[in-house]
């Protein structure tokens, strides 16, 4: 990915040098912390490519339980599932809304869901993305962000998470929240965050391991650094982090 989007001389520099050896245990840290605390989350078993992009458009500003709920639901409505998405191509947008109520904003994600269903039937001529495991990750990124509604947190949940398991950062709104409350990277878009994140991430970090931290981090957004009223004093990450003692001191001088 280019670093246009590093905003100045500094950052581009810094782009380029070898990392000092705090910049180097900065997510391991992050990662030991929250898997003391939380353990080894539950991962799914890896879906294939166009199973996990319907998943994560399901998703988006959806908190997971309901994401699961109307995936569920959608694949029981139109008996459909991997291997097996036709009929959720083929249903009206009426159906579509009703299987997904679950989810947040349903009407616009079964307008999407459809539009998207039938316009990679027409690029590819059926309804599978196996092919994209041929191509670099760059370029399957790019070629699923064209579609209306897949984002950069959509394309990289899609390489990371699914069979194509490359290595990406899905940097939704939860994990922004965090990155930025723990000053991981400058503050920036989820794209320039992903970016300067990656830079960051071992060598010897597979998806896997990738898709591990971003469940450990999904976990402390859900129930500890909340969007609002983070728990900082029971958070595992107190003593890295900035907010967190800023937080602390503040309640200190409130008396609370
Ligand atoms: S200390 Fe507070 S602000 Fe920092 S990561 Fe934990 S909950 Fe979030």
């Amino acid at each position: 990915m280019p670093n246009e989007e590093l905003n100045n001389p500094e950052e581009q520099e810094e782009a380029h040098s070898p990392l000092t050896p705090e910049q180097a245990d900065r997510l391991p840290r992050v990662h030991r912390l929250l898997l003391g605390h939380y353990g080894e989350p539950k991962l799914r078993q890896s879906p294939d490519p166009l199973t996990q992009l319907i998943y994560s458009l399901l998703a988006s500003r959806t908190q997971p339980a309901a994401a699961e709920h109307g995936m569920r639901d959608l694949e029981r409505a139109f008996h459909a599932g991997p291997g097996n998405w036709e009929p959720v191509r083929d249903a009206s947008i009426a159906e579509l809304e009703r299987a997904i109520a679950a989810v947040t904003f349903p009407e616009q994600k079964a307008l999407r869901l459809k539009a998207l269903l039938e316009q990679i039937t027409a690029r590819v001529g059926s309804l599978t993305l196996e092919f994209l495991a041929r191509y670099r990750t760059g370029k399957i990124r790019t070629w699923l962000q064209q579609f209306e509604g897949v984002d950069h947190h959509i394309s990289a949940a899609v390489v990371c998470f699914s069979t194509l398991r490359r290595r990406a950062l899905s940097i939704d709104a939860s994990y922004l929240r965090v990155a930025q409350r723990l000053c991981l990277t400058p503050r920036a878009d989820a794209a320039t965050t992903e970016e300067r994140l990656l830079r960051l991430v071992p060598e010897t970090w597979d998806a896997a391991r990738l898709e591990e931290h971003q469940r450990l981090v999904q976990l402390l957004a859900q129930t500890l650094c909340r969007f609002k009223d983070p728990q900082c004093k029971a958070c595992p990450l107190l003593r890295i982090c900035p907010t967190g003692e800023r937080n602390l001191n503040e309640l200190q001088l409130t008396g609370d």
